[in-house]
């Protein structure tokens, strides 16, 4: 075992394992069983169908691209895939679930057997990340419940039934991981596979992702310990802390004698965790199958034939095909195409759309200038975006247009300047062609020696001073020349060629 795994205790070492449930909302149009639409932040109870409110008579119609979308994550996870899958009733009664069950897969699920491999930054410096697995049990489809909301003042509690019934993807790990780090840097993996699938959009703070962390410790050679599961994490940051809090109050209970009991906790404001009094009990949930939905059967090329309704079959091996590139895969390709380190490779890919557009503004520029480009996504335009909180598919800059303005800099026409100024406009609304803001606003380098030399002989004229002491004692004062030529041109004259013709004129002042 890593010495980084082992936790210090007053009685010795510890070490903690922890395996993750993870509920992703699938990003569909319409809900697992029925056709209400999906819409999060939709006014209360707008998006429910009779089905949705469990109307008696009502019947579940499985929805296809549920089906789909949660075998594009579980292939994406490398999981075995379930050619036939059952839907099965779990019993709890609970304001926001109507039907008074939810409909499962618990007795056989869609996929199970996958694993990721993901990257763990032990050290604090950014740079070599350690690679790390885990197995992924099972991932089962599921219905979302509606919301309670309560309101303390009036003493009552509302229900919202919008999210009742939107498709959920239910991933189990297996207990594979063995502190806050792994499991956060996990979450943040497949949160990005999922963005790059599109399977679910991700957001945590939305509760479209959601973590529940089991967690329990052990002394090094002793079996695993008694487990708590803490519920409904909903951030990346919470996860590592939830469980880093977790793992010291168990250590702590352990070392004082008292025993780690089997429970449910959730996390409270101050980031401890503490038990949820309605999870006291155990729960019988009586499972039973779901009478009103038959096996879910899925075909793979092998087996589909012309028997089978081609619109109602899904054949797994058609969804293999179009499986986009994994963000690892494009890592590791970026930095073999573009000669970019694999630290840079993982922020391009680690912001959602930005190595797309890279890859994009690359066709349209020269070979040499790929680091400058890749500088310029990274730190001009992710500046452009965080600042307006945008991310890059909600850019209003057509790709057109940012590869115009990276060609008029790597040309020499204009500054870095006057690129930054040319994005701060487009990205604040500005319609005009990127050649027309140029010359409008007058952002082109001026790269005529004739003007050059016009804006030197201005400042030398104005500043005799400065040309006295240039010439007598101190040569260094061309700096301050040189900075009043770049206000007098607004910034956009190349410095070098500023500096060369100032110097020329200097010479030539002193022969006189
Ligand atoms: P159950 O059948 O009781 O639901 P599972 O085997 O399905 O238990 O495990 C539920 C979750 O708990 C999984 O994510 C698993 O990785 C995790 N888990 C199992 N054993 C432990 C343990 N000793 N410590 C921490 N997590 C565990
Ligand atoms: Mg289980």
């Amino acid at each position: 075992m890593a010495a980084r795994n082992v936790m210090k205790g007053k009685t010795g070492d510890w070490l903690a394992v922890i395996g993750l449930e993870i509920h992703a909302q699938i990003a569909s149009h319409s809900k697992l069983f029925s056709g209400s639409k999906v819409k999060f932040m939709a006014p209360p109870n707008q998006l429910v169908s009779f089905f949705d409110a469990a109307l008696p008579g009502t019947l579940p119609v499985l929805n296809k691209y549920c089906v789909e979308a949660s075998i594009l994550t579980a292939l994406a996870l490398s999981c075995r895939i379930n050619k036939k899958s059952l839907f099965d009733r779990k019993h709890y009664f609970y304001a926001d679930m109507p039907a008074g069950y939810q409909i499962t897969q618990q007795r056989k699920p869609i996929a199970s057997n996958g694993h990721l491999l993901f990257n763990v930054y032990d050290d604090v410096k950014r740079e070599k990340p350690r690679r790390h697995r885990v197995n992924i049990k099972q991932i089962q489809l599921e219905q979302d419940s509606g919301k309670s909301l309560h309101d303390d003042e009036k003493q009552q509690t509302l229900v919202d039934l919008n999210r009742a019934g939107v498709g959920l993807m239910e991933l189990v790990t297996e207990p594979d991981m063995s502190n806050g780090k792994e499991a956060a840097a996990f979450v943040q993996e497949l949160q990005t596979i999922l963005e790059r699938i599109g399977t679910c959009n991700g957001k945590m703070a939305e509760g479209a992702l959601r973590v529940d962390a089991n967690i329990s410790v052990n002394k090094p050679g002793e079996p695993h310990g008694v487990r708590t599961e803490v519920k409904n994490i909903n951030s990346v940051r919470f996860v590592k802390n939830a469980i880093e809090y977790e793992i010291r109050r168990q250590i702590d209970v352990l070392e004082s004698g008292g025993t780690v009991v089997m429970e449910t906790r959730s996390l409270d404001d101050t980031g401890c965790t503490i038990p949820m009094r309605d999870k006291e009990v155990v729960q019988d949930y009586r499972f039973m199958p779901e009478p009103n939905l038959p096996p879910l059967v899925l075909y793979d090329d092998t087996t589909i034939n012309s028997t089978i309704c081609q619109e109602k079959a899904i054949n797994v091996d058609t969804l293999r095909r179009r499986m986009p590139e994994l963000p690892e895969d494009q890592r590791q390709r970026l930095t073999e195409d573009y000669g970019i380190t694999y630290s840079n490779a993982v922020k391009l890919v680690n912001e959602e759309g930005l190595a797309d557009l890279f890859e994009q503004l690359c066709t349209a520029s020269s070979r040499k200038e790929t680091k400058r480009l890749m500088n310029w996504c990274l730190i001009d335009i992710l500046k452009c975006l965080h600042q307006r909180n945008l991310t890059v598919k909600q850019s209003p800059i057509p790709v057109e247009k940012l590869s115009d303005i990276f060609s008029s800099l790597q040309s020499g026409e204009i500054s870095a300047k006057s690129a930054q100024k040319l994005l701060e406009l487009l990205f604040d609304g500005d319609s005009r062609s990127v050649s027309e803001i140029m010359d409008v606003e007058n952002l082109r380098q001026i790269t005529s020696e004739e003007e050059v030399l016009k804006f030197c002989t201005e400042a030398v004229n104005e500043e005799p001073d400065l040309v006295e002491v240039y010439q007598s004692r101190n040569k260094k004062v061309i700096n301050k020349l040189m900075g009043i030529v770049q206000v007098k041109s607004k910034g956009r004259i190349e410095p070098q060629l500023a500096r060369r013709i100032m110097e020329e004129l200097l010479e030539r002042r002193r022969r006189r």
